[in-house]
């Protein structure tokens, strides 16, 4: 069984000096942390710096984004070439990125292959719109999502990426409505299935499903008991050390307790 895994995504915040002051202090407060695995995903402009601190510690460096090309005219771009001596983990489809940059279902799946080939853990971003919710879309449009990102990895790569469920509507800059966690729960019930259906039982046993969407201290006990979930992908929180190390140790304090029940 894979280690859980809680990461954070820094989006569009925070100077190089603030990140470096950042990445300090995570580093003192999750010393101790050994059950669960920890990555942070801070800006491009940030991660050089944040690599060479983070050397030898027990936190991962993770990107935001990535595009599918290895190198070329892509003004603005980055490549998986570029971060894959850097990074071990890279976001794909997030939210913002569908919604503020065009991002298409067929891009997260290029980006998703590219990222796998070079040797970069994919976590694909998947989530329901409000309107999609309201309109009792949830299902079909986070398993549509999910099965275009999947189409050009094999049984076993797919045992390896994460996938995280972002209902959009429970993001904290989008509104921040609560998502339950017996809804989060039902939602990693159905993308296990059909990860099952389209790649085997090995595959949905062993990919790891995080829940996305307001997490913070006072309810990352709630997620982390969440059966047949690997861990939080978190936002806001994760811009103060406090806040984010308190939900790593939630989730740290139950780390063996999760996953009883079978997949299917
Ligand atoms: C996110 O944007 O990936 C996210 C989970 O944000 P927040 O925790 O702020 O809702």
């Amino acid at each position: 069984m894979k280690k859980r895994i809680v990461i954070g995504n820094w989006k569009m915040n925070l100077t190089v000096p603030e990140s470096t002051i950042l990445v300090e202090k995570l580093i003192k407060s999750l010393a101790r942390v050994s059950n669960t695995e920890m990555v942070i995903c801070p800006t491009f402009l940030d991660i050089y710096s944040a690599s060479k601190e983070l050397r030898g510690t027990n936190i991962l460096l993770g990107a935001q984004n990535l595009f599918f090309v290895d190198e070329g005219a892509y003004t603005g771009e980055i490549s998986p070439v570029q971060l894959a001596n850097f990074v071990k983990y890279c976001i794909i489809g997030h939210s913002e990125r569908r919604i503020n940059f065009g991002e298409n279902d067929k891009m997260v799946a290029n980006k998703v292959a590219s990222a796998v080939a070079h040797g970069i853990t994919p976590i694909i971003c998947i989530g329901d719109t409000l309107h999609e919710k309201r309109d009792g879309l949830s299902k079909v449009v986070v398993m549509s999502q999910l099965e275009t990102a999947l189409s050009y990895l094999t049984e076993s790569e797919v045992s390896d990426i994460i996938i995280a469920y972002e209902p959009v509507w429970a993001i904290s800059t989008s509104g921040g409505m609560v998502c339950e966690p017996v809804d989060a729960e039902k939602m990693a019930k159905d993308i296990r299935s059909l990860v099952s259906a389209l790649y085997g039982k090995k595959a949905a046993t062993d990919v790891r499903v995080l829940y996305g969407g307001s997490v913070k201290d006072s309810n990352a006990e709630g997620y982390a008991k969440i059966k047949n979930m690997d861990g939080a992908l978190v936002g806001a929180a994760s811009l103060d050390y406090n806040n984010f190390t308190k939900i790593v140790i939630a989730y740290d304090k139950l780390a063996s307790s999760t996953r009883k029940e079978s997949t299917k």
